[in-house]
């Protein structure tokens, strides 16, 4: 997808802070963080959201989460984290190229105060 920031991301063609690589993935810091720890986690081949590579590539899709959930518990330790997933445009999704949020480092209540 030439035009889809993510994929640039993904391609070393756009910087970013690069937390880990993984076969297919990688993660990177989040360049507006709500959390302490709010890290991006996608694979860099282009699907487009959750339900995009659920459909298409479920293994993918199984260690995308399986990654943030392992950099949440690295990083959140013993008091938790939080992955969000956001799909679509009611779900809040700004960028077309399906990542999965890792926050942790601070309390977050739901519903949000
Ligand atoms: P969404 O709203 O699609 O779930 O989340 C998009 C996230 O990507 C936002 O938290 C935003 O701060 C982050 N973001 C957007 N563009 C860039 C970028 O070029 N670099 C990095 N590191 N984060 C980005
Ligand atoms: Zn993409």
């Amino acid at each position: 997808m030439a035009e889809c920031i993510f994929c640039k991301i993904a391609a070393g063609a756009l910087p970013a802070q690069v937390v880990q690589w993984d076969t297919g993935l990688v993660a990177i810091e989040d360049r507006n963080p709500q959390a302490p720890t709010h890290l991006l986690v996608m694979p860099v081949e282009h699907h487009a959201n959750l339900h995009d590579v659920a459909v298409d590539d479920p293994a993918l899709m199984a260690r995308l989460m399986e990654l943030a959930a392992k950099l949440g518990r690295e990083r959140g330790g013993d008091k938790g984290f939080r992955l969000v997933v956001n799909t679509g445009r009611d779900g809040g999704q700004t960028v077309d190229h399906v990542h999965v949020h890792v926050l942790a480092g601070r309390r977050m209540d739901w519903p949000p105060g």
